[in-house]
């Protein structure tokens, strides 16, 4: 028979789970990054998706607590309480000591095993994570894909082209396009803040809007697009008290 530490973690691991299943179904929906970052004109990325790891998840372990309780219901005279997860898997917890106690060690070990992996991935699910921050395209050949900060870490593999970068290397690539590069007004937001800059979310807005009788002192180029490099100007005249960009724009 296996230790019986085992059989109790094995226990509290699936009532942990089972513990979970309301921030899991939340964790259903996935947002598309920072809710609050203005939404980057050409993302195909839709606000709201369903987060397929959770949905796989989530539907493993429900397979095995139905799994579990077609045992208990065949080899005891176990009756099932609750049909629905989490009920279902609290309810197949409670019985751990059919499992842990099988004379084959191998069911134990599964039971056990089972129990500690279920829970290490939803620890991984449900474990905070720091907010994406957007830095821009991605810079190699024609790629179209939109590169992100995860978890603090600056830089990475291109998920599209697998070409590496690093924060650095954005920050070179978008300025030396600044002087031509047309943009909407929410990327020219978020380009600046890339360069180092500290930009309030309505600035640019502002800027591109006619005031009384006084032209927008961001031209619109063409219908919707501005020229990055005037905003860099205009943001560097107000920054005479006290904006410092991290890369000059030369
Ligand atoms: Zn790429």
């Amino acid at each position: 028979m296996i230790p019986s530490e085992h059989w109790y973690r094995a226990r509290a691991d699936l009532e942990f789970v089972a513990g979970k299943w309301g921030e899991l179904k939340n964790r259903l929906r996935k947002t598309g990054g920072d809710p609050n970052a203005p939404r980057v004109g050409g993302s195909k990325e839709p606000a709201l998706e369903v987060d397929l790891y959770v949905s796989d998840l989530m539907h493993e372990i429900t397979q095995h607590a139905v799994f579990l309780g077609r045992v208990l219901i065949e080899e005891t005279d176990w009756r099932q309480e609750h049909g629905e997860m989490p009920g279902l898997l609290m309810d197949v917890a409670s019985q751990y000591g059919h499992f842990v106690t099988d004379e084959d060690e191998k069911v134990a070990w599964d039971f056990v095993d089972q129990a500690a992996e279920f829970r290490r991935k939803v620890e991984g699910v449900l474990a905070p994570r720091a907010p994406r921050r957007y830095v821009g395209p991605c810079f190699h050949e024609d790629c179209q894909a939109e590169l992100y900060i995860t978890d603090g870490i600056e830089g990475g593999v291109c998920a599209q082209c697998m070409t590496p970068w690093t924060l650095e290397s954005q920050m070179r690539s978008t300025n030396a396009d600044l002087r031509t590069l047309l943009m909407e007004k929410g990327e020219i937001t978020i380009a600046l803040k890339i360069l180092g800059y500290e930009v309030r979310t309505n600035l640019v807005h502002e800027w591109a809007t006619p005031k009384g009788k006084r032209e927008a002192r961001l031209k619109e180029q063409e219908p919707g697009l501005y020229r990055l490099f005037d905003a860099v100007k205009l943001i560097q005249n107000k920054g005479k008290r006290g904006a410092r960009p991290k890369a000059l724009v030369t």
